[in-house]
């Protein structure tokens, strides 16, 4: 499993990342992106203290991504920020999109494909078919979750998301150990939103790029 969207104690998580870190080891993960919530008054702490989380590369089996997610920024903020987390050294940027599990600002998700820097618009919600055009013109992958509440719109993202030749990508969203997934649970996640197994299959394998 390569799991690039995930939260430790730096925000809302509940583990320590050493701690989130192992519980992916065991899950069988290859590797794991932290990608805690961040916007302006918090993103020099929060990639500071998620890069040391690295330190755990030099003696486990498991690649580990310094990341943030960029959260209810208003979206001319966006861009601005995407380059400044990126001078701060993350190494995966995600952009919490418009779910509509919550009141994300309207413009968040044409904001954020239209900035090639970010990687990963997380939960886009009802994304339209020019955002999703545009989000693959620019590489910006296009998430399928595996958490509760914004999944419900995973098989909207999916339909509009392969239409329009965007990359998708199955990430867990976890805030605690019961959130991690295995494989297997990723692929029928991918399934769930509407693709078939070959597409699901296909869809796991986009996460591959950030690891090579
Ligand atoms: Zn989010
Ligand atoms: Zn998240």
């Amino acid at each position: 499993m390569i799991d690039l969207h995930t939260h430790s104690i730096f925000s809302d998580g509940e583990l320590i990342p050493s701690e989130l870190v192992r519980r992916a080891l065991v899950k069988g993960y290859e590797a794991i992106a932290i990608t805690d919530h961040v916007d302006y008054s918090n993103i020099e702490c929060t990639i500071e203290a998620v890069k040391k989380a690295k330190y755990l590369e030099d003696v486990l089996d498991i690649k580990i991504f310094a990341g943030v997610e960029l959260t209810h920024i208003p979206p001319s903020k966006i861009a601005p920020l995407v380059r400044k987390a990126r001078d701060l050294g993350a190494e995966i940027i995600v952009v919490h999109g418009e779910t509509i599990a919550e009141p994300v600002y309207p413009g968040t998700n044409a904001a954020v494909v239209e900035t090639p820097d970010v990687d990963i618009l997380s939960h886009p919600g009802f994304i339209t078919e020019d955002e999703a055009k545009m989000a693959a013109d620019n590489d910006i992958c296009l998430e399928i979750t595996a958490r509760s509440g914004h999944n419900r719109t995973n098989g909207h993202v999916a339909r509009v998301g392969l239409e329009a030749g965007a990359k998708l990508i199955v990430n867990t969203d976890a805030h605690s150990t019961s959130d991690l997934i295995s494989k297997s649970e990723a692929k029928m996640i991918a399934m769930g939103s509407g693709l078939t197994e070959l597409q699901a299959l296909k869809i796991l394998d986009n996460s591959k790029k950030f690891i090579s």
